[in-house]
């Protein structure tokens, strides 16, 4: 016989054996150690044994009584419906099973024993029927105490019984508990107060009280946060080891020339980037621009200090909480480190002013700067945006972007890889081959939430060394799902919003109020305002989307709105006609834009004041409030009509939820509770929904307290050599979502 231990093959524990093997395979449970960490779903509380004629439809019941009758009933299709009446001495309840009519011969066979049985008591003909139940026939009173317990119903999958699975956790429990070597020092969990590993994965499968249950659930939830937070703390700390480029930021606030002698790359492995000095720079690029004046007032402006610059560039004041970032960035920036920082604010909070800041920064120390974004639309507003700022500056900005012809697509591309383009805007054709900077120091990413880790990884693969990364995220994501996705990210975020904007209100109407809602919107059409018709994400099918699309923008043409001025933007118009469209609405030519999802992302029309927004039940929240932030952008109050059929209870509270509240920290978290974590990250991120037992839903605290606890581990010993540390190092690498993002940044 083997030796025992954890790594003992999962068919050695009762009940599994040769012939399950390989269903518990299949669940990814091939040693005695995998079954042991199977961890149950939820469980049911068998304990209570009601007396049967007191049992209620609805409940959820343990029953024990005797097998008196049992008539299997064929049906159509040559199918069998049994029905099994069991009894004790206060009356009778019916089990009935669909089509297993092999369960009917072997009960059949024991008329007149004990069973126990569990499930969901229903209403039938006669009385109680319990449909389908879990049972167990009494041989013994032992195999009565075993059923009637706190049992634990664990993930299955198909050919392996609750039943066999219980049976082997069991037996892993009984057998193999001692061979479990707790990896957390004892010191940690004397700290955090857990309990210890064998003790919780006893009380985790057999829970003698709901309270112990909690308490080992709690332990094993936060070890599950914490080797994911100490695998981010880690990469955060190596990356702030990590030699990059010291952006001369305090020489540039005093003024610019000076510092660009002091600006450089450290690291060995790298070319000597310490730019030419201004002159000589100024002096080779008079020679290609044909107004040698205009060159040399640039120069001028580049020695103005960075504030200055900044004052002169923006046509409003910053925020005290844009300037508090900027500050944040620029000391980050400053740093002979990567920056990989991650700036939050909700919608309108006005990102686009502070990334212009520290684009500023880069690129008066010498560098290249790029701003990436997820859709065309929105690199063409960035690109318009910043060329606007930055032009006067004497900084040159190109755009990038997939559909460009051929002529544009040449120039921007020799632009950026002369460097005579400062700045690049783009989607992620920035990142495709061919693309080549000449000294990117500084890559943008906004609206991250579109583009996985891999991309950001790409972009920086473009710059020179390891250049600085900042990440802006839009759509505010609850904190518990910030800390997991971006966790190897430094965070900045903007709290606060411009001045002197006027709430948006916002109203839910039923389809049938369509006409006055119409109405509303043609008065303020004629008082000068613009508006928006979203149409529903009819399916998944962005074919189908257009069709919605164009036929919502037929009927407003042709009904409500015949008189007024009607444009449409759908994804599939070509890139050109996009951008023309947005430019007509943009400059008042259009009095109402419908269009799809497509103008989500971050598109900026002050005039714009109403937005309606059909089916609004088929957006998830963040997504509403994303669309919403559309407009309430300039100096009108603004509305926004969600047009919903709202029957539901549960439709009704979303849409409650958006009328009530515009901070979109809360309608996050109101978003993550109604559809999980998975789907509102996406996909392809790493280290998202796909916890064993942790639930980003309800343990937020934990994940908090976890990652205080890595991060503390972390500071005292950043590569976890020591000894007590050891095995927190090997669980760090064990999952292959954590080493992702501990590997790609
Ligand atoms: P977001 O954070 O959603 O990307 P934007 O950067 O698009 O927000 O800014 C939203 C609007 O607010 C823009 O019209 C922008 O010009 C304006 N804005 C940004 N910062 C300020 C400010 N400090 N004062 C006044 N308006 C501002
Ligand atoms: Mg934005």
């Amino acid at each position: 016989m083997v030796e025992k231990s954890l790594q003992s093959e999962a068919q050695w524990l009762k009940g599994v054996g040769p012939k399950m093997a390989p269903g518990l395979a299949k669940l990814g449970l091939r040693t005695v150690g995998d079954v042991l960490y199977h961890l149950p779903r939820r469980y049911e509380d068998r304990r209570n044994i009601p007396a049967i004629r007191t049992i209620r439809p609805g409940e959820y019941v343990t029953v024990r009584g005797t097998i008196r009758n049992v008539n299997a009933r064929p049906i159509s299709g040559g199918r069998v419906i049994l029905k099994v009446v069991v009894g004790d001495e206060t009356g009778t309840v019916s089990l009935s099973w669909f089509n297993q009519p092999w369960i009917g011969r072997k009960l059949e066979a024991l008329k007149g024993q004990e069973i126990l049985a569990y499930g969901l008591a229903k209403e039938s003909e006669y009385g109680c029927e319990i449909n389908s139940p879990e049972y167990e026939v009494i041989e013994d009173e032992e195999d009565a105490e075993d059923f009637a317990r706190i049992v634990p119903v664990y993930p299955l999958t198909e050919g392996v019984p609750q039943k066999v699975l219980r049976k082997a956790v069991r037996n892993a429990v009984e057998n193999y508990l001692g061979y479990v070597v707790d990896p957390l020092p004892p010191k940690l969990l004397k700290e955090e107060g857990l309990r210890d590993l064998k003790w919780c994965l006893k009380e985790i499968h057999q829970p003698t009280s709901e309270a112990n249950r909690l308490e080992a659930r709690k332990r094993l939830v936060f070890e599950e946060f914490f080797y994911l937070q100490t695998a981010l703390a880690m990469k955060r700390a190596e990356t702030h080891q990590e030699l990059g480029i010291a952006f001369p930021v305090a020489a540039l606030l005093q003024g610019g020339v000076t510092a660009l002698e002091h600006s450089g790359v450290a690291g060995p492995d790298r070319k000597a980037v310490t730019p030419e000095p201004r002159n000589a720079a100024v002096i080779k690029k008079a020679k290609h621009a044909s107004h040698l004046f205009e060159a040399e007032q640039e120069a001028l402006r580049a020695d103005e200090p960075l504030w200055e610059q900044i004052h002169r560039m923006l046509p409003f004041t910053l925020t005290g909480a844009q300037k508090r970032v900027i500050e944040e960035i620029w000391a980050d920036m400053a740093l002979p480190h990567p920056m990989n920082r991650l700036v939050q604010g909700d919608v309108g909070a006005g990102k686009t002013a502070v990334a212009a800041c520290a684009m500023l920064a880069a690129v008066r120390s010498g560098y290249q700067t790029a701003l990436m974004v997820p859709t065309e639309i929105l690199a063409e507003q960035h690109f318009a945006n910043l060329h606007r700022l930055f032009e006067p500056l004497g900084i040159d900005v190109v755009l990038l972007v997939g559909k460009q012809n051929s002529k544009e697509r040449k120039r921007a591309l020799a632009m950026t890889e002369t460097g005579e383009a400062k700045v690049a805007v783009g989607t992620h054709a920035l990142i495709q081959e061919g693309v080549k900077f000449d000294r990117l120091g500084l890559a943008v990413i906004d609206e991250q939430h579109r583009f996985g880790v891999l991309q950001r990884a790409a972009l920086r693969e473009k710059g020179m060394g390891n250049p600085d990364v900042l990440v802006m995220t839009a759509t505010p994501i609850p904190r518990t799902l910030t800390m997991t996705l971006y966790g190897d990210l430094d965070l900045s975020v903007i709290d606060e919003l411009p001045p002197g904007r006027k709430p948006i209100k916002t109203h839910h109407k039923p389809p049938i109020d369509r006409e006055s809602v119409y109405e509303g919107v043609k008065k303020l059409v004629v008082e000068g305002r613009q508006a928006y018709f979203v149409c529903p994400m009819v399916s998944e099918s962005e074919k189908m989307v257009t069709q919605a699309a164009v036929d919502l923008h037929y009927r407003l043409e042709n009904g409500a709105f015949s008189d007024l001025r009607i444009g449409l933007l759908h994804g599939q118009m070509k890139p050109r006609d996009k951008e023309e469209t947005m430019n007509r609405f943009r400059a008042h030519d259009l009095d109402i834009l419908v269009a799809t999802t497509v103008i989500e992302v971050g598109v900026d029309v002050p005039n714009a004041s109403v937005m309606v927004i059909e089916d609004a039940n088929r957006f998830g929240l963040s997504q509403l409030h994303q669309l919403r932030g559309r407009v309430g952008r300039g100096e009108y109050q603004s509305f926004c009509i969600l047009i919903a059929d709202a029957r539901s209870a549960d439709a009704k509270a979303r849409m409650d939820i958006m009328r009530e509240t515009s901070d979109g920290f809360k309608i996050a978290e109101a978003d993550l509770q109604i559809r999980g974590p998975g789907e509102m990250a996406g996909t392809a991120q790493s280290g998202n929904g796909d916890y064993k037992i942790a639930d980003l839903v309800q343990d937020g605290k934990l994940l908090e307290v976890a990652r205080q606890a890595a991060m503390r581990l972390i500071e005292t010993d950043p590569a976890l050599k020591k000894p007590e540390n050891r095995m927190v190092l090997e669980k760090v690498k064990e999952r292959p979502g954590q080493v992702a993002v501990v590997t790609v940044s």
